[in-house]
């Protein structure tokens, strides 16, 4: 009896450790890290949108040349509904079909945030609540099943799509306008497109592109492999490498100083990354200029910046581009609080209503920061996002039929700033950001002036 007791004793205190570990699994996420084909991926981004409903979308931006959906999983609190003030991020992965662990990194991450929104996590809970996230586990699935098919240790195949075209060599080249057009002061945001430019694209890019066009994405990020590193734009060379030196200059957007500072914040948070010394080359940071490291015509970063609202940096996240699969876990180690901690930075800067004299959003508004030639413009609904660094900037909205309007605003580290924008009919006078052509931020002195703006022909073009 004695002996039956004790066993009874044991095996209650086995079920509660049973229980506790099945709690965990279940807590973590089935998180059953591994590779995924195609029809693997898309069972799975069903399978959360089964399991989150209420929090999960999946739709479909197009398909690829060999007739793969490209589909995305959106994640919110109102999923399908753009709110006010709730600015859009992304990640998008798999581009290049042979680089493989971010599709598996944005499946994983997709996996977390379902189980812990399930789990009433108050972090994932307010970030659902704040910004509207998109995921792209794969560009190029065609590429993909290339790779895949040829088994550890080859992988060079599958890079391009079914086409063999490099889609990161494939967006139309915006740089070529600001090169005519910046010797008499000319812009260098929501650049205009050639009509032709759906026929230059190959599928994938051009359903990345209408995707870029249908939601005002404010942040983003490129998920691809092959090094450890953060790079960001621009990635086209604004002078070609001086005789003698290996390595290129730099090719900086005039948000350069904000752009290191997101690259910094991945890069840190990131299990290794930010030692800078992986895969056989150094990075002070682990981030570097796209150009300084290796220039390329085409990019994708380069479109997001020179075209639309949003601001992307493009993460090498392996040595190893198809690692094997007993990597993944710690990979996921090393990525999560990073992705997790990227798409926090989207709450910096300002952000606010433009309104007409009725309390009507305004959409297509330009929002003009002194000293950053880099405008950024409302969406639908009136509003706007405009990511900057802690300090004191004088912003200029204008809109079309509207009297423009001025405030100073300070902004502060860890937080956004709110500032609401109301005009009254009148005539519009030019945005004061297209006259000076500082790159980069203005830097405040302790009496809150300026630097006096001189005119200089902006870098990086
Ligand atoms: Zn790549």
């Amino acid at each position: 009896m004695r002996g039956e007791r004790e066993t009874q004793g044991m095996s209650a205190g086995v079920r509660s450790v049973l229980w506790g570990l099945l709690w965990l699994w279940q807590a973590v996420g089935a998180l059953r890290l591994r590779h995924h084909g195609y029809e693997d991926m898309v069972r799975t981004l069903f399978k959360v949108q089964r399991e989150c409903p209420f929090i999960t979308r999946v739709y479909s931006i197009g398909r690829s040349v060999q007739n793969r959906h490209l589909y995305v999983l959106e994640i919110s609190d109102n999923p399908g509904i753009h709110e006010p003030l709730e600015p859009e991020v992304k990640y998008v992965a798999n581009m290049h079909g042979n680089e493989v662990l971010g599709r598996e990194l944005l499946l994983a991450l997709a996996q977390l945030l379902c189980e812990q929104h399930k789990l009433r996590d108050p972090r994932i809970t307010s970030l659902l609540q704040g910004v509207r996230i998109h995921l792209l586990p794969s560009m190029n699935p065609d590429g993909y099943q290339l790779a895949a098919e040829q088994g550890y240790g080859k992988y060079l195949g599958g890079r391009g799509n079914a086409r063999g075209v490099d889609l990161n060599r494939n967006f139309p080249d915006l740089h070529l306008i600001p090169l005519q057009a910046d010797s008499r002061g000319g812009r260098n945001h929501h650049l205009p497109l050639a009509d032709n430019w759906t026929e230059q694209v190959e599928p994938e890019t051009l359903a990345v592109i209408n995707w870029m066009k249908s939601y005002n994405f404010v942040l983003s990020a490129n998920l691809h492999g092959g090094a450890v590193l953060a790079n960001y734009p621009f990635d086209k060379a604004s002078e070609p490498r001086a005789r003698g030196s290996r390595r290129h200059p730099p090719s900086p957007t005039p948000d350069d100083k904000l752009f290191r500072q997101l690259a910094k914040v991945y890069s840190y948070a990131h299990g290794w990354m930010h030692q800078g010394s992986t895969c056989g080359e150094y990075f002070p940071d682990g981030i570097t200029n796209g150009a300084q490291w290796y220039p390329i015509s085409r990019g994708m970063q380069d479109f997001n910046y020179l075209h639309t609202n949003c601001l992307e940096i493009t993460l090498e996240l392996s040595c190893a581009k198809f690692p094997p699969a007993r990597e993944l876990p710690r990979e996921w180690a090393a990525n999560q609080e990073a992705l997790l901690t990227y798409l926090e930075q989207v709450h910096r800067g300002i952000k606010g209503m433009i309104l007409d004299e009725n309390g009507n959003g305004i959409d297509e508004a330009v929002i003009s920061v002194d000293g950053i030639n880099h405008d950024m413009t409302s969406g639908l609904s009136g509003d706007y996002f405009r990511l900057l660094l802690p300090g004191q900037y004088t912003v200029t909205v204008s809109a079309k039929g509207y009297k423009s309007k001025t405030a100073n605003v300070i902004v502060y580290p860890q937080e956004v700033t709110r500032v609401d924008f109301q005009l009254v009919p009148g005539i519009q006078a030019l945005p004061t950001a297209n006259l000076t052509e500082i790159p980069g931020n203005p830097q405040p002195s302790p009496q809150g002036l300026y630097p006096i703006p001189h005119r200089s022909r902006p870098q990086g073009l």
